[in-house]
């Protein structure tokens, strides 16, 4: 396999599993803990053999012919905690790039929950060269989720910027309405949609806030720190929803178009602020 993957350019990442670990190796190892005067727990035993198998068939496949920098260590194991310490184990002891993943991490938000709880620990201590998330599609759902959840790990944690983010509060009972869910959603996903084309065309349109609040509470607080901002009306208040622009009010929008309107003014300030329409201003 080793042989193989030499003829590759691109780099090649070697993966050890916990559910498939090298049984000979295992062996081994759990034949010096044996001879301890204080034998390691399992859990420590199946760390070190996860670590140490990975190592010794990067070393193999160096030896071999394939260049050190062109590898990639991974070790697969499905528990949060048993990740964490495996991985700092691997950077302790070697120069490898490391790919984070935590496997077979389940469905839905408990998959997503894990996955970040893992790697944002790891990624916070500089461990972590590439990641992939893992989750188990819904029926009839979307693998690209696993790509979204991975951005926005990296993006929440300001380590990469892929697509504008928008702020919402939470809700609570100032609002009774569903609008400025409904309003935060639709921006969220217009924003996500077009980041194929405004990518080339809207270079760092990427780093760009909005905010969608649902009353005058943080509303305009929350707005004037965002890009771009919009506070809805709350339960009592009138009808009117300020838009604030680079922390200035610019508008107040009235009505039953306020989606789309405030769709317009976003879509005029990506336009007015990046790429070669704001250059050429
Ligand atoms: S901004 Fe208003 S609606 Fe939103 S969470 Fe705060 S108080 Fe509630």
């Amino acid at each position: 396999m080793i042989e193989t993957a030499c003829r590759f350019d691109k780099p090649v990442r070697i993966g050890v599993n916990w559910g498939s670990l090298d049984q000979e190796l295992l062996a081994r190892i759990m034949d010096e803990n044996a001879a301890r005067t204080n034998p390691w727990t399992s859990q420590a035993v199946m760390y070190e053999a996860l670590v140490t198998s990975a190592i010794e068939n990067a070393m193999r496949a160096e030896e071999v012919g394939l260049a050190g920098d062109r590898i990639i260590l991974s070790c697969k194991v499905s528990g949060v905690q048993d990740l964490i310490a495996v991985y700092r184990e691997l950077a302790r002891r070697c120069d490898y790039p490391l790919h984070l993943g935590l496997t077979e991490a389940g469905m839905g938000s408990k998959g997503i929950v894990a996955s970040t709880a893992a790697l944002s620990v790891l990624l916070q201590e500089g461990i972590g060269d590439t990641i992939r998330i893992s989750l188990t599609p819904e029926p009839g759902g979307d693998r690209t989720r696993e790509v979204i959840v991975g951005q926005e790990i990296l993006q929440t944690m300001g380590l990469r910027k892929f697509t504008p983010m928008v702020i919402a509060c939470p809700g609570c009972g100032r609002t009774t309405s569903t609008v400025f869910q409904e309003l935060a959603d639709g921006i969220q996903t217009y924003l996500r949609d077009q980041m194929p084309v405004w990518k080339k065309q809207y270079p760092g349109v990427e780093a760009m806030n909005v905010a969608v609040m649902g009353c005058i509470v943080n509303g305009p607080g929350e707005s004037k720190h965002a890009n771009i901002g919009i506070s809805l009306p709350g339960t009592g208040e009138s009808p009117a929803a300020p838009v604030f622009v680079d922390g200035e009010k610019t508008v107040t929008l009235r009505g039953d178009n306020i989606a789309a309107e405030f769709h317009a003014i976003v879509l005029d300030y990506v336009k007015t602020h990046y790429g070669k329409e704001s250059n050429a201003a």
